[in-house]
């Protein structure tokens, strides 16, 4: 029998892990996925999705944290198979459409050399264009499927970077605004703004959310 593929890490929250990047799978009553992992994550899901005695078309919405391909890699699929709705930050958004392209930047020599295995390896990870049927902001509540989230603008990984805070749950979505790779929040190590990133990271860990669930590492609880 196939390991479980889902880690429920609070009430109604299940993370799944896709290689080296997380998603997080929303169970209130349709389905919402905090980021899409790569594309090759699609099987993981739909095994994710019978666990939790769930189909395809139960998902609905798409909250992307950022445009980079390991978090939006199966949006495309959900899209066409359930007509689930794509959120992202307006400012990411023509980069996930192929319409903008964008540089990376590492701040030091082992980041450097990460951002430039990225820059090789994302070709054959990239995607067809995906468009956005809810462009973001930062500022604004939305109703997910009777949860408030308060999406977070917290520029610097990405320029349209969002974290997205569920706060009567006690739960931050960081994306990769905050990495959790040691079990602790650290900053991202690749970044479109180095400066931004920081303020970002600092304004997500000051929240002192109860639960923070990163992009990349282990959740982090509080308390
Ligand atoms: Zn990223
Ligand atoms: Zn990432």
């Amino acid at each position: 029998m196939a390991p479980d593929r889902l880690q429920r890490v609070a009430d109604q929250v299940y993370r799944l892990e896709d290689r080296f990047v997380n998603l997080y799978v929303l169970d209130l009553g349709k389905i919402v996925l905090v980021d899409t992992g790569t594309r090759k994550a699609e099987d993981h899901i739909r095994q994710g999705l019978r666990e939790l005695g769930k189909e395809v078309e139960d998902i609905a919405v798409l909250l992307l944290t950022h445009h980079h391909v390991d978090h939006v890699g199966t949006a495309v699929v959900w899209k066409r198979e359930s007509r689930a709705e794509v959120d992202l930050h307006r400012i990411d958004a023509p980069v996930a459409a192929k319409r903008e392209r964008r540089r990376t930047h590492g701040v030091e020599a082992r980041m450097k050399v990460v951002a430039a295995f990225m820059g090789l390896f994302t070709p054959f990870m990239r995607g067809p264009p995906l468009e956005t049927d809810r462009l973001l902001d930062g500022g604004e509540v939305l109703d997910i499927l009777g949860w408030p989230v308060e999406v977070i603008h917290a520029p610097g990984h990405t320029l349209g970077s969002c974290a997205f805070y569920a706060r009567e749950a006690g739960i931050l979505f960081a994306g990769d605004a905050v990495n959790g790779r040691r079990g602790t929040p650290e900053p991202p190590i690749a970044m479109e703004d180095v400066a931004a990133s920081r303020d970002s990271f600092r304004k997500l860990t000051a929240l002192n959310a109860p639960l923070l669930l990163p992009g990349h590492g282990s959740p982090v609880r509080r308390g």
